[in-house]
């Protein structure tokens, strides 16, 4: 999955600011790169899908379109577990 470069910049703006990736929307991020509302929209619009693999498909388009963070992205965003370590 590669955004197109002008997405990918406003989409790594948005994750170091910490701020939902929809344009025009202020508010903290919840889950995804997307604060709590815009989470909710688009888990509500991904379960419409019929089977695992549709919904991994609209996740990816959502995601190449920067309206939301894949799972591997929001790992590698967080940085390493510190929790991981422990034990
Ligand atoms: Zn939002």
């Amino acid at each position: 999955m590669k955004r197109p470069r002008n997405i990918q910049r406003h989409v790594e703006d948005r994750v170091s600011q910490k701020k939902c990736l929809i344009a025009g929307c202020d508010k903290d991020t919840y889950a995804l790169g997307l604060c709590k509302f815009h989470h909710n929209q688009f888990v509500y619009q991904r379960r419409k899908r019929k089977t695992e693999a549709d919904r991994a498909k609209y996740h990816a388009l959502a995601a190449r379109r920067g309206l939301v963070l894949m799972s591997h992205e929001c790992r590698q965003y967080a940085g390493s577990n510190v929790f991981a370590a422990i034990g």
